[in-house]
């Protein structure tokens, strides 16, 4: 379905009591997607999954003119994978030429990729509000793999009363552990090469923690030391935060942290993170 009302007369048209699963994605989808394609036909009655490629959410040097759009590979996937429908909208159709309301979070946003992405958040928060409220799912399904996005959503949807569910699913990765991302593409063999290091200075912290390291700086340096020492990689953050509120951390408490890393390689920018866990 490519039009609004497309998508509001299939929503109506289902029976009553159908518990409507929405994986809300921007494409070139792979196996992290497609978990999450899983998750909502196990804990739904219907899955509809939507494919855009959010302008909003790109700032002026990004990859929004680059990013991949391998459209028929991903209908066979969604098709394969038994998704009841899927919205694909127009740009123009989402956006009014002169649309002037936008949803800002003000907290869980501002740090990590929020100080390096200005506007990053303000457009996922506008682009999912938007999509919820046109396919009025009961429950929708995002990745761990963008920590801080889940945390922007779940704060969203709680502060305006939004009647969704948001259910997390755990990072898909490849066997070396690089996080799986359609991003992954653009790197060099060599690139590719180096990318799991990103991965490694988070098991590396996590394995400091495991042996009763609970000081917030000694785990990210810890991690940072490992990071650095794949020279093809720039650091832009490596962070311990608390994992709900996203404050920083001085001492890992009961709750716990997020670690979360974003580095570049070459242009190409990836994240990842790792919760540890309570105690
Ligand atoms: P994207 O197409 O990158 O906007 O991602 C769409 C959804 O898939 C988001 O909820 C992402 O967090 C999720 N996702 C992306 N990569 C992964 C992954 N490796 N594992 C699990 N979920 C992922």
């Amino acid at each position: 379905m490519r039009t609004i009302p497309q998508v509001r007369a299939w929503r109506k048209g289902l029976p009553a009591g159908t518990r409507l699963g929405f994986v809300p994605t921007m494409g070139a989808l792979h196996e992290g997607h497609m978990s999450l394609v899983a998750l909502s036909k196990a804990q739904a009655d219907r899955t509809i999954a939507s494919i855009f490629v959010n302008p909003l959410q790109f700032g002026p040097n990004e990859d929004l003119s680059r990013y991949p759009r391998p459209l028929e590979n991903d209908l066979a996937l969604l098709e394969a994978a038994g998704v009841d429908a899927l919205f694909l909208p127009a740009v123009e159709d989402l956006y009014p030429k002169d649309a002037s309301t936008f949803v800002v979070e003000e907290q869980v946003s501002l740090p990590l990729c929020g100080a390096f992405r200005p506007g990053h958040f303000r457009g996922v928060a506008t682009v999912v509000l938007k999509l919820f409220n046109i396919v009025a799912p009961d429950v929708a399904f995002f990745g761990q793999k963008d920590a801080q996005q889940c945390a922007v959503i779940a704060r969203m949807v709680r502060d305006l009363d939004v009647p969704v569910e948001i259910v997390r699913g755990p990072t898909l990765r490849e066997a070396d552990g690089l996080a799986m991302s359609s991003r992954n593409i653009y790197l060099s063999p060599e690139d590719r090469a180096a990318a799991p290091a990103i991965h490694r200075s988070l098991v590396a912290a996590e394995a400091a923690f495991a042996a009763g390291e609970r000081d917030a700086k000694r785990l990210v340096a810890v991690g940072r030391t490992v990071l650095a020492g794949e020279p093809r990689l720039k650091e832009q953050y490596w962070e311990a935060r608390h994992p709900a509120s996203l404050a920083p951390l001085v001492t890992v408490g009961p709750e716990g942290a997020l670690l979360a890393v974003a580095a570049y390689l070459g242009t190409t920018r990836l994240i990842d993170n790792l919760v540890l866990g309570a105690g």
